[in-house]
């Protein structure tokens, strides 16, 4: 575990820029599991320091970070994301009833399967359900590891 783990909420003008981004923004809020709200959320995105890549989807790290984040921030649930060589972790917030508890849909885009399919080694099927049984679990989850997604630059090279 590590010594102490750096937790910065960042700007509205870097979260603008962040999930602009399409590779940020793969897994984005898209329903309150409180309310039923859909369509805009407030974001919150925490910069993530001192964690490791290896550290990154161990669940006691994930679960300190989940301590700090509702305590400190009174965030509840949150989805982890590498980005490029930075670690994120993401909240969104109900404009309606302050909730959250935000439902986050993955975009099954041809180019997101293609790259989660290359790392893993899995079949495009078998990637497509993983995936989507993790969006229908919801962000309630103690860990989410598969979607922390890999980062192109670190994919293995084409043989
Ligand atoms: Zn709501």
């Amino acid at each position: 575990m590590p010594q102490a783990i750096q937790l910065r909420l960042l700007t509205n003008q870097e979260t603008a820029a962040l999930t602009r981004r399409a590779k940020f923004n793969t897994l984005r809020p898209t329903t309150c599991q409180q309310c039923g709200h859909i369509g805009g959320f407030a974001r919150q995105i925490f910069w993530i320091g001192s964690v490791s890549r290896t550290e990154r989807s161990s669940e006691e790290t994930q679960g300190l970070l989940r301590y700090h984040l509702r305590h400190r921030y009174g965030v509840d649930y949150v989805f982890f994301k590498s980005h490029g060589t930075a670690f994120y972790a993401d909240s969104a917030c109900c404009p309606q009833c302050g909730s959250t508890r935000i439902e986050f849909d993955l975009e099954f885009t041809d180019a997101l399967l293609a790259e989660v399919t290359k790392v893993t080694g899995l079949p495009l099927d078998a990637v497509r359900r993983k995936l989507q049984h993790h969006v229908e679990r919801g962000a309630a989850l103690p860990h989410l590891p598969d979607l922390t997604l890999p980062e192109r630059d670190q994919l293995p090279t084409e043989p």
